[in-house]
């Protein structure tokens, strides 16, 4: 199973003119909590190349792929935050701004045309390339970003449009920017957040070169992704759910200890990527105090034994695992585990910063399944009961459909939740919008399903080619276990009974 290909995107770095050097001040933007892909995130302006962003040349730009870019820039700049990066745009007053603005977003001319159409043109002067970063293939899209800085023109303002996927936008300080990062307030991709920290740095003669100075500005793949401090997220390719490839492997560090949440790859290649990202840290300092997982299936387990085989290896120790005792007892000694987690235990690691996770148990998905809880930072290591990337899905096998929406409904009722940190794909910056979503879906899947039955549909089988009218043929099986579960919830809540092996009607 092969991940998503990436999609060429730009973004655009805007610094407000006169800036203070030392510390200068950027415009950032917050994405719609509406949106299902990184929503809330804190980004710059910019999105998805447009097939006619190669069409009009840049000035003082032979590369052609690069003028493309520029353009896609610069559009996309315009569309989201009205501000216009073009050569001759000087000379025309707010309201012709305004009406260019228009004439672009009706439709009525495409990005070329206009730049035709009002004799403008964009200089690759104004623009500084500064990397090129490749979203990482854990996520559901994935982007290949070139990112440009450039100063905003004196007499133009940034503000978010009416109809773009932004809910808002402002000039910070790099150094507030990133500040707000290490308070855990904002969350971030990793691009953007280099471009805060070296922006934090100062704009010196050496600023482009630091921009250029991570392998992950020249496309190399990114893989250990602090969204938030102290907390890693370094996805490992698993034989998982389609579309999911790869499984969230989290390592919770402070200065002296480190916990490894997850580590479920079978792949050698992925186990060793996975043990020297551990052996940093442990040579900075942070032993590894426990193995914690989530829940039994596989693609979250089985890297547990690689890894400490590992361990002892080079450090003549291996590591504890510690898990909800349904998890032990199902992993039928794959692994051993050493210390079972009930609901409300802590685990408070020793060092700096403090961090202290409360396990919550929280079945439905699987059995014995936790998510830990970060009370002071509203994280929360949501397991797979809620993921970035995918569907969950809750088999009868382990999985129970009214335990599952207790579980949910249970997390919603959080307080101070900020962030999910889920098995597959990004973080979830709109925790509680994300949980609705979740809890909507699977009682109007409920509703439709009892209203099949009501309607004759008596097999799961039949229940799926009423109901799950959007997955392809291919997906039916699982679609049928996934209808199992909701019929053992309707008939523990006495709204269906089962009239034989395969037969279910409504009771009333
Ligand atoms: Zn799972």
């Amino acid at each position: 199973m092969s991940s998503v290909t990436p999609k060429d995107a730009a973004a655009i770095i805007l610094l407000r003119p006169n800036t203070d050097p030392n510390n200068p001040e950027v415009f950032w933007v917050r994405r719609s909590t509406k949106l299902t892909f990184l929503g809330g995130y804190r980004a710059f302006p910019g999105g998805q190349r447009e097939s006619f962003d190669a069409e009009t040349g840049v000035k003082n730009c032979d590369d052609k792929e690069r003028a493309a870019m520029i353009n896609c820039g610069a559009r996309e700049l315009f569309e989201e935050v009205g501000v216009l990066l073009a050569r001759g745009a000087e000379t025309l007053t707010v309201g012709q701004l305004a009406s260019l603005f228009d004439d672009l977003n009706s439709g009525r001319m495409n990005w070329p045309g206009l730049l035709d159409h009002y004799g403008l043109h964009l200089d690759g002067d104004d623009f500084t390339f500064v990397g090129r970063w490749v979203t990482p293939p854990f996520a559901p899209r994935r982007f290949d970003t070139w990112f440009f800085l450039a100063n905003c023109p004196a007499k133009q303002e940034p503000h978010v449009t009416d109809d773009s996927e932004l809910e808002s936008g402002e000039w910070i300080a790099a150094r507030d920017a990133y500040a707000q990062w290490q308070r855990r307030e904002i969350i971030v991709v990793p691009p953007v957040l280099h471009a805060m920290k070296t922006l934090a740095a100062g704009l010196d003669h050496s600023l482009v070169e630091r921009f250029l100075d991570v392998p992950e500005a020249h496309r190399e793949p990114n893989r250990r992704m602090e969204f938030h401090p102290n907390y890693i997220c370094f996805p490992v390719r698993t034989p998982t759910k389609p579309p999911a490839t790869h499984t969230n492997c989290y390592l919770i560090y402070t200065t002296q200890e480190l916990l490894i949440v997850d580590p479920g790859s079978p792949y050698e290649d992925e186990q060793q990527a996975l043990t020297e990202c551990v052996d940093d840290l442990i040579r900075k300092g942070s032993w590894p105090r426990e193995i914690v997982l989530t829940h039994v299936h596989p693609d979250h387990v089985a890297g547990v034994n690689a890894l400490n085989d590992n361990l002892a290896q080079s450090h003549g120790r291996r590591v504890l695992v510690a898990a909800h005792r349904l998890t032990a007892e199902s992993s039928k000694g794959q692994f051993p585990v050493d210390r079972f987690l009930e609901d409300d235990d802590v685990i408070e690691l020793k060092g700096q910063p403090s961090i202290k996770l409360r396990a919550l148990f929280t079945p439905g998905h699987a059995r014995g399944h936790l998510c830990l809880y970060d009370e002071r930072t509203g994280g929360l290591l949501s397991g797979d009961n809620v993921v970035g990337f995918g569907s969950v899905l809750v088999d009868p096998q382990d999985g129970n459909m009214s335990e599952y929406l207790a579980s949910l409904k249970r997390m919603r009722a959080l307080p101070n939740l900020s962030v999910l940190f889920g098995g597959h794909g990004p973080p979830i910056a709109n925790a509680y919008e994300k949980i609705d979503q979740y809890i909507a879906h699977r009682l109007e899947r409920e509703q439709a399903i009892l209203r099949a039955v009501r309607e004759g549909a008596s097999t799961p089988k039949q229940i799926v080619a009423r109901v799950y009218t959007d997955i392809s043929p291919r997906a039916h099986a699982i679609a049928e276990r996934a209808v199992l579960a909701h019929l053992e919830k309707l008939i523990a809540d006495g709204l269906v009974r089962q009239t034989s092996a395969a037969e279910f009607s409504v009771t009333v």
